[in-house]
């Protein structure tokens, strides 16, 4: 039977993956958001503020809200649910604090209606909060946060998902406390591309999913360059090259910005370079004076996790 009240833990996502633009994401323990949700006898869907951040409470100006929208559409008639966001990802912080609440609010809406959606109708659904985010519908962070792990996402229109095996990988974020919008992030994107860095661009990407899949280290960290996006977009990102070169001397595999940026992640082999990478990156933020966070974290293979509690 399912239960009557859910929490949901809804963990940060990098999306982006250096040569993936738009296609490869993956999940990360930390942070994380956590929410409560019950179905309520009330048709619709009813938000209680998060005291923290000033974020919407009307429905379709949420995105767990605009998330649920698109879900109760699909779901029996008369169905309604309440819930209770923390956030704990900062919005705009480029490690998918809106994707954790969209696709977090649409696994708990089906853990209580017992689990009648599948993974892929449930990405159908996040994609309308995201769109609410940032105009777009994209499942790069969406995706890996219902399915866990490593996801390609090979096409929206049809929706053709790949979850990816992935090796033990330890994953170093940094969130610089400035705000990059979106919006400008997207403007400056180069609308037309050299045939010549494209084809670099493939041949890494194409190698960065083998050797996921092959659990080959060095061809993750050979094929972790992007040579279309990073190089515009960098230059929003105090520190970035630094941080990168310094990094990568250090023993990380790779990285680059996540999603949108301001963050920057990096992979690491080992726990103990992940933590030798926190400290680099600290490093470079406390000279130039810019306030910072790190994580140092695992790529999370289960995604956004459900637990059914008695009421909230
Ligand atoms: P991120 O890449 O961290 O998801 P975005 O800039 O894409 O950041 O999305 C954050 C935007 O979504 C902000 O404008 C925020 O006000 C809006 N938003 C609406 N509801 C939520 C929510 N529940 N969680 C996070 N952001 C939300």
């Amino acid at each position: 039977m399912a239960a009557k009240a859910i929490k949901v833990y809804a963990p940060g996502t990098v999306a982006n993956m250096v040569c993936g633009f738009d296609v490869l994401g993956f999940a990360l323990h930390e942070p994380a958001d956590e929410m409560w949700m019950q179905l309520s006898d009330t048709p619709g869907i009813q938000i209680h503020p998060d005291p923290q951040y000033n974020l919407p409470t009307e429905p379709e100006k949420n995105v767990a809200g605009a998330a649920l929208i698109a879900l109760l559409e699909a779901a029996p008639a008369g169905t309604g649910f309440e819930l209770k966001i923390t956030k704990h990802i900062k919005p705009g912080s480029g490690v998918g604090s809106s994707a954790a609440s969209a696709a977090g609010a649409v696994v708990g809406a089906n853990a209580l209606l017992g689990n009648i959606f599948s993974k892929e109708q449930l990405v159908q659904f996040a994609m309308f909060g995201e769109k609410v985010a940032s105009g777009v519908k994209h499942a790069d962070n969406i995706a890996p946060g219902i399915y866990g792990g490593v996801t390609l996402i090979r096409s929206i229109h049809p929706l053709d998902i790949i979850p990816l095996p992935s090796p033990d990988l330890h994953v170093t974020v940094v969130h610089p406390q400035i705000e990059v919008r979106t919006a400008d992030a997207r403007a400056i994107l180069k609308k037309q591309l050299l045939l010549k860095d494209a084809i670099k661009q493939w041949g890494n990407v194409a190698g960065l999913v083998a050797g996921l899949t092959l659990k080959d280290y060095d061809l993750i960290g050979r094929s972790l360059e992007d040579y279309l996006i990073e190089p515009v977009r960098s230059i929003l990102i105090p520190g970035f090259d630094e941080i990168k070169q310094r990094c990568k001397e250090k023993g990380a595999l790779g990285g680059g910005i996540s999603g949108s940026g301001p963050s920057i992640f990096m992979l690491s082999k080992t726990a103990e370079t992940a933590h030798t990478v926190a400290a680099e990156m600290s490093a470079v933020y406390e000279r130039l004076g810019v306030d910072y966070h790190t994580y140092v974290t695992t790529i999370n293979q289960l995604g956004i996790r459900t637990e059914a509690i008695d009421s909230f």
